[in-house]
């Protein structure tokens, strides 16, 4: 079925370009999700083939396992970092600053650090996931996508129906277990950047996150 597509990349990830398949080893495929809800989103994929079938709230039971998986995000973070950083970072003051400085004649001796791009990944599991095998997404922070077309799109990346990785293992009485009890998906928009509320305003809501996505950049 459909929902049985990522289990084609676990399998054979050599067979893709790298625009699809952005690096493999014995344990891991991450890829780009091919219907991006930000401007940058990755997926990585375990293939441990006892995991991979399993619910991540269930896979992430196991220590040693999701000690495995942290430790890959750090990596795909990183990645996804520099990807932005190449993507816009001439765009950002800190970046302009650091340039400056560095061209000044005589450069100073502390160079302004520049942005840390990892603070703009978010890195997480969907509560009740639509895709079989076992992901992760690695995303930027920005929900700024022709692909965000629905409701459910961007409430299941801003509530809680996104579960962070570093939340992990959950408590055995996490809320967050009961997902379509807590009606995560259904909640008015609130603007991940600065808090405001849009109601069930899907339009304002896009419009608003066009313009904080150029802002953010700029930062
Ligand atoms: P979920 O809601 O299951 O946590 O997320 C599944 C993700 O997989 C979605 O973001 C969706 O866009 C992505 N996706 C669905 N089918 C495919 C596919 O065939 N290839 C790739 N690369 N991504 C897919
Ligand atoms: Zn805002």
């Amino acid at each position: 079925s459909a929902r049985d597509g990522l289990g084609a990349y676990i399998a054979k990830p050599e067979t893709y370009g790298p625009d699809v398949v952005v690096y493999h080893n014995d344990d891991f495929v991450a890829i780009h999700d091919m219907f991006p809800k930000s401007s940058l989103h990755l997926l990585l994929l375990p293939r441990d083939q006892t995991k991979t079938r399993i619910h991540p709230f269930d896979a992430f039971e196991d220590a040693e396992f999701l000690a495995k998986v942290k430790t890959e995000t750090r990596t795909l973070r990183k990645l996804a970092a520099g990807e932005l950083r190449r993507k816009y970072g001439k765009d950002s003051a800190q970046e302009q600053a650091r340039q400056a400085a560095l061209s000044a004649d005589p450069p100073p001796d502390e160079l302004p650090q520049g942005r840390d791009w990892e603070e703009d990944i978010v890195v997480g599991v969907h509560a009740v996931p639509s895709m079989n095998h076992l992901h992760v997404h690695v995303l930027s922070v920005d929900r700024y996508s022709e692909r965000l077309k629905h409701r459910k799109h961007y409430n299941s990346f801003s509530t809680p129906f996104f579960v962070p990785i570093e939340d992990f293992p959950l408590a055995k009485d996490d809320v967050r277990r009961h997902p379509t009890e807590e009606g995560y998906l259904k909640r008015d928009f609130t603007c991940w950047r600065c808090g405001r509320g849009f109601g069930n305003r899907f339009a304002e809501l896009k419009q608003h996150l066009e313009q904080e996505f150029k802002e953010w950049k700029k930062l």
